[in-house]
């Protein structure tokens, strides 16, 4: 059994590395933004309560997130482990989910805030059918155009320089204390986020004494 939780500020490829992780390991991938976006797509309760705060341009709340955390984790469903990404949220959720599981490590992506804004500002969305592009990683073979249905990319109403700004400090004001508590109890395993994602997903398994990541398609790597 192992578990992780996995931190890293936005961009920082912290649903990528997760994914190959947890399917290489048989692990649950929980994500806290694709339990959300979930429940939105779905009409639940939950969705709509996200939906009114989002529209109020406000964040969800951390009691809502431990409280969505707490149920899945319940379901018990994760017999080889889990990775979690998105939680904990505060240093005293941090606190609370050391004492109540056994974690095996905290992978703490770490990207600088330039990098960030180079990639985040690089991504575009399809206007049509909602296929994501990034003009560093993944371009459309037509400049402007999406490749699987011809609609016309755009950039996404909330990556402006100016919102991002705006979500780098918040991160850094919430999140980096949650790092450090973490830290002092030497459960983190701090990996360079700026390469390629094999590897970093390579790094990210050499510091928690995996075999080597084998990627199943090379030319694809970079
Ligand atoms: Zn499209």
């Amino acid at each position: 059994m192992r578990k992780y939780v996995i931190m890293g500020v936005q961009g920082s490829g912290k649903g990528t590395q997760s994914a190959l992780l947890a399917a290489d390991l048989d692990l649950v991938h929980i994500s806290v933004g694709d339990i959300f976006r979930w429940h939105v797509k779905n009409h639940t309760k939950l969705g709509a309560q996200v939906r009114r705060l989002v529209a109020a341009g406000e964040l969800v709340g951390d009691d809502l997130v431990e409280d969505v955390v707490s149920d899945r984790l319940q379901l018990h469903d994760w017999n080889y482990g889990f990775i979690i990404d998105g939680f904990p949220r505060n240093r005293r959720q941090a606190e609370f989910f050391l004492e109540s599981y056994d974690l095996d490590g905290v992978i703490h992506l770490d990207l600088p805030d330039d990098e960030v804004r180079r990639r985040v500002l690089a991504r575009r969305l399809c206007s049509r059918c909602g296929m994501d592009y990034n003009l560093i990683a993944h371009r459309p073979s037509t400049e402007g155009r999406c490749d699987v249905c011809g609609g016309e990319l755009v950039t996404r109403a909330d990556d402006t320089p100016e919102a991002l700004a705006r979500r780098l400090r918040d991160y850094h004001t919430k999140i980096d204390p949650v790092v450090e508590l973490f830290r002092r109890k030497e459960y983190v395993m701090t990996i360079d986020a700026r390469a390629g994602k094999t590897t970093v997903q390579q790094a990210i398994r050499t510091r928690l004494g995996l075999p080597p990541y084998a990627p199943p398609h090379p030319a694809e790597s970079a």
